[in-house]
């Protein structure tokens, strides 16, 4: 099959590699139908994070099963299905209580930007689809691999809810996800943190009230202008660098929340957050926790995330759709396998 793997800083290559076979009797094999690449595989791209050797990548993906293992019950050969970013058994004490991302037996695929991919944990990871997916409904069932659900995760972090402000802090596809989460979560403020045209427009059409293209202080005085004078009820920071962390900070108002899912690179300010009685949650989305009612939303057509991508390229081009979301070319590149 083909499948993406990164070398080093720049390099991702669509190579042939061995087809996935069953392992474990909790495996799936999933023939993928579509893939993505993720502002996090951009970190390794990048060269931010570290890449020692030769390596599968990728993490978002929708399908269709070809094969479960001797233990798998609850999907079957020839259904539709997704998986979140990270498999889990959906059983243990931690998924019991809704924290899939930390499953104690959970763990990450061996590179989802491939033709097919080895699902773990089948029975825990995999929601089917209510039937074979319409085209027109690919792009928005991908995101709930991760992007939306990682934006929900934003929202339901900072308890986003009816009545409240809100800020965005970052107009990436997680960014404007979240700005639909918080949207849809009921919130009465959504103010979008962006200065590029295209995803200013993207995060109005999500339910964005305000956009702000202001940065630094000059951004957080805006955003204190839009609410009160005090800063937002909650700040949802989607990027993760120290910079996004710091305009979080500032954006929030005294006895807010922060929803942070923006893989961390930099500090936050512990002792400003104590005296302002801010709160500071998230970390990885637990994406079973949201499949469910996600799927529900995007399959009766409340919501359609599936706007953030704006670039479809064949696996075989994966080299492409990283440079084109490494130059801001585009928001997310989808890969259709
Ligand atoms: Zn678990």
């Amino acid at each position: 099959m083909i499948g993406a793997v990164i070398h080093g800083q720049g390099d991702v290559r669509a190579e042939t590699r061995p087809d996935p076979t069953i392992a474990k009797p909790t495996d799936a094999i999933v023939r993928t139908v579509a893939a993505c690449v993720c502002g996090s595989d951009l970190w390794r791209y990048r060269s931010l994070a570290p890449v020692p050797e030769p390596k599968p990548i990728g993490h978002e993906y929708i399908g269709i099963v070809a094969e479960v293992g001797d233990a798998v019950t609850r999907v079957e050969p020839g259904q539709f299905v997704i998986g979140g970013f990270l498999h889990s058994d959906n059983t243990c004490a931690l998924c019991r209580k809704g924290a899939q991302a930390n499953c104690l037996h959970g763990g990450g695929y061996d590179g989802c930007q491939a033709e097919a991919i080895r699902v773990p944990n089948a029975d825990g990871t995999l929601v089917a689809t209510p039937g074979v997916p319409d085209d027109a409904l690919i792009p928005s069932l991908l995101t709930l691999s991760d992007v939306m659900a990682t934006g929900w995760h934003a929202a339901i972090s900072a308890g986003v809810g009816p009545g409240q402000s809100v800020a965005v802090v970052g107009d990436g596809a997680v960014g404007l996800c979240a700005t639909l989460a918080a949207a849809q979560l009921g919130a009465d403020q959504v103010i979008a943190m962006s200065r590029h045209e295209t995803r200013q427009q993207v995060a109005s059409e999500f339910g964005a009230t305000a956009i702000v293209p202001e940065r630094g202080e000059e951004g957080a005085k805006r955003v204190r202008a839009l609410t009160d004078g005090v800063g937002a009820d909650a700040v949802l920071e989607c990027v993760g660098t120290d910079g996004a962390r710091q305009q979080a900070v500032a954006c929030v108002r005294a006895g807010g929340m922060i929803g942070v899912v923006g893989l961390p690179h930099g500090e936050l300010p512990s002792h400003d957050l104590f005296w302002r009685n801010v709160g500071v949650r998230g970390g990885p989305a637990p994406v079973r926790a949201y499949l469910e009612d996600l799927l529900n939303r995007v399959w009766t057509s409340r919501i359609e995330p599936g706007k953030v991508f704006d670039l479809a390229l064949p696996l075989s081009e994966v080299a492409e759709a990283y440079r084109a979301m490494d130059e801001r070319r585009a928001i997310k590149a989808l890969l259709r396998a």
